[in-house]
């Protein structure tokens, strides 16, 4: 097989956008392997301990942290470490945890809602990735005071860590028709507008060949239309489009990054176990 190669066919503008892009030359369990690692390994920040002051509002304390937990956090591996391997031992520092206040309180004759962008951030590169998720609907005469402190984690210990709401492959699909004049109905029937009818010319044409989920929709069409050969669809599981939409605390670009060099380091590890037992095998044959 040729080299991996990747082209980039939709680049996020954005920390919130999603990137597709294509592997070539690749097998599907390499492109798996990827997107898990994306989904349960990358680390992100989560608010994981909530300390209540005051809470007079009639939502329980676990609702509340509940809720905070869920909001993204824009994250910089670069500057924290994960709690547990922090060089102050899993007290909590700078380095690997980041405080958030909340401080919200209604009259007697207001209610309000509190948003995700009440949180006050001790560091403002390490806040809410957006600022109107709703926390809680206060109604008059109520306070709510409470400090949030967020960490690294991962997916795989809880979902609120995810880098990412999708990380999903398919294989690459190639389509391939007849310049003949045809039925629109064979156009009409794709439900992702991959496909358009040429009024003019009475054929069709390929517009968004990388929408194409392979539904083969087109081709039931093409066949009760009684043109079964003017379309063919067809797809290469060594050719995948990868689609990348983070949640918004790691861009979707560094997301696909760091799950590389996870998989990078886990191959090292293993090379090293294997000629650490090759040796030994070898110790024991002498
Ligand atoms: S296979 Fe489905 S998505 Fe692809 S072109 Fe045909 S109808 Fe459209
Ligand atoms: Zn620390």
């Amino acid at each position: 097989m040729d080299e991996i190669d990747v082209v980039i066919f939709e680049q996020p503008e954005e920390d919130l956008d999603r990137m597709r892009f294509i592997i070539r030359n690749t097998i599907p369990a390499f492109v798996n392997a990827l997107r898990r690692i994306m989904i349960a390994e990358v680390p992100t920040l989560a608010i994981e301990d909530v300390i209540f002051l005051e809470n007079t509002t009639p939502l329980q304390d676990e609702f509340i942290a509940h809720r905070l937990g869920l909001i993204p956090i824009s994250t910089d591996l670069s500057i924290l470490n994960f709690k547990e391997e922090c060089s102050c031992e899993g007290a909590g520092c700078p380095q690997c945890t980041v405080s958030l206040t909340l401080e919200a309180e209604t009259t007697e004759d207001e209610s309000m809602v509190v948003y995700s962008g009440d949180l006050n951030s001790t560091d403002p590169l390490l806040a809410p990735v957006h600022d109107k998720i709703p926390i809680i609907k206060m109604s008059p005469g109520q306070r709510l005071i409470l400090e949030a402190i967020a960490q690294l984690g991962t997916g795989k210990e809880h979902a609120k860590w995810q880098p990412v709401s999708t990380a999903s492959y398919q294989y690459m699909p190639s389509i391939e028709i007849q310049p003949r004049k045809t039925e629109p109905e064979i156009a009409e029937a794709c439900p992702r507008g991959v496909l358009m009818y040429n009024e003019d010319s009475e054929t069709i044409d390929v517009v968004n060949l990388y929408d194409c989920n392979l539904c083969m929709e087109c081709v039931k069409a093409a066949e009760k239309a009684d043109d079964p050969d003017v379309i063919r669809v067809d797809s290469s599981p060594h050719n995948i489009i990868m689609t990348v939409e983070p949640t918004g605390a790691l861009p979707a670009d560094e997301i696909v990054f760091e799950a590389a060099n996870i998989l990078k380091e886990r191959a090292s590890t293993f090379i090293e176990a294997l000629k650490e037992a090759i040796t030994k095998k070898e110790e024991v044959k002498q």
